[in-house]
């Protein structure tokens, strides 16, 4: 293996054009032997170099169907767990800035969420269903389980938690169907844990007519209200995204204000006030097809993140897309993938090194496959 020739500093003196032409000469260099995905959040500067754009999932999934040997994952750490997960041991998946983490999917960590676990099945007389033959059998006449549901936004450790003990990873764009599921398997009495984000489990609730009586909120850091969990349906875990509870009812209220038919849409990260007011909620590729299929003319506030927003309306010239929130700033640890990271682990790769390599342990990536799994066995 040949020395690496590059490092971040020598990248971070070049000018921004060197580093786009380097990146895009190591791109012809290796060919398919590369696959660079990129989030819809991240910076346009990267977003010119990704061979596919999409959302967690879409980018999880279409890793897992390339034949690529490298695969450099423009996103979260999650995301390329996630994406090491799918795909073969062959394969090396790589995080430009292994500091670009996500605030929500830290809110839960696997001590945390394996109290919470045992103190539920305790206090309430649940049945946890890793105790059952069949972790994932619907439940039997008098059985009350409790089914946990883990957000894609989430560490490979969480969902392999949720593997072992008979639930499923969820999408903002599955999270209902993966609901029902769990709900089908958890008995009359049965509820269902769903974490980190607690915005994306409420509005999904509620648009199942589970009412917010029949949902309680799990924070580790405060005392448990036994009570509100004994009636509830689903356990919402604390977490949230520090981008999408930024946007408000009021942002709405004074678009409407100033342009009478604009359409709104929005994350449903947002909180349940704002989904509620919004004309549509939806994931990320949701709000690019809504964009897509708006009328030409249209004015269309949009609740997610700046860089996607200036995006669709560059894209799509003949309406005007605006953020709800003209304050509102990028996510802090999606903007860490910045174009000299990109190229710092690229010049490595090509001289054969596992560069900024994420390495999800093999006991922890297959339960967290088969909880991935069920997830697409659930909504295919
Ligand atoms: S936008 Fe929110 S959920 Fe997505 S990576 Fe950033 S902090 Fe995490």
């Amino acid at each position: 293996m040949e020395l690496a020739v590059c490092d971040i500093q020598s990248t971070s003196a070049m000018s921004d054009e060197s580093v786009h032409s380097r990146i895009q000469e190591i791109k012809q260099e290796m060919g398919d032997k590369l696959l660079i995905l990129g989030h819809h959040y991240q910076r346009d500067s990267i977003v010119a170099h990704a061979d596919l754009l999409g959302d967690s999932f879409l980018l999880a999934k279409m890793a897992s169907e390339s034949k690529a040997k490298n695969i450099v994952f423009c996103g979260v750490h999650f995301m390329a767990e996630s994406a090491d997960i799918l795909t073969s041991d062959s394969q090396i998946v790589s995080l430009p800035n292994l500091r670009a983490g996500c605030s929500m999917a830290d809110m839960a960590n696997l001590e945390q969420v394996m109290d919470c676990w045992d103190e539920l099945i305790d206090e309430l007389g649940l049945i946890d269903p890793a105790d059952r033959d069949d972790p994932t059998a619907p439940a039997e006449t008098g059985e009350s389980c409790l089914i946990p549901v883990t957000y894609m936004n989430s560490s490979a450790e969480l969902k392999a938690f949720v593997g072992d003990h008979g639930g499923a990873v969820c999408t903002s764009s599955n999270a209902k169907g993966v609901l029902e599921w769990a709900f089908e398997r958890a008995g009359e009495n049965g509820k269902v844990l769903f974490f980190p984000d607690q915005h994306l489990g409420r509005n999904t609730g509620l648009s199942m007519k589970i009412s917010e009586d029949e949902m309680a909120v799990w924070n580790p850091d405060t005392e448990a209200d036994w009570k509100g969990l004994e009636s509830s349906r689903i356990i919402l875990w604390h977490g949230y995204c520090s981008v999408h509870r930024r946007f408000t009812t009021l942002q709405i209220s004074e678009l409407r204000e100033k342009i009478p038919d604009a359409l709104v849409v929005v994350h449903p990260e947002c909180p349940r006030q704002v989904a509620e007011a919004a004309d549509a909620v939806g994931s990320t590729e949701y709000i690019r097809r809504y964009v897509e299929d708006a009328p030409s003319g249209s004015y269309i506030g949009v609740g997610t993140e700046i860089n996607m927003v200036k995006r669709l309306n560059a894209a799509y010239p003949d309406k005007t897309v605006e953020c709800l929130d003209p304050m509102v700033c990028p996510c802090s640890t999606m903007y860490m993938i910045h174009p000299s990271y990109l190229l710092d682990v690229l010049e490595r790769i090509k001289v054969g090194e596992a560069a900024n390599q994420i390495i999800v342990p093999s006991e922890t990536a297959s339960s967290a496959h088969v909880a991935l799994m069920r997830m697409l066995a659930i909504t295919s």
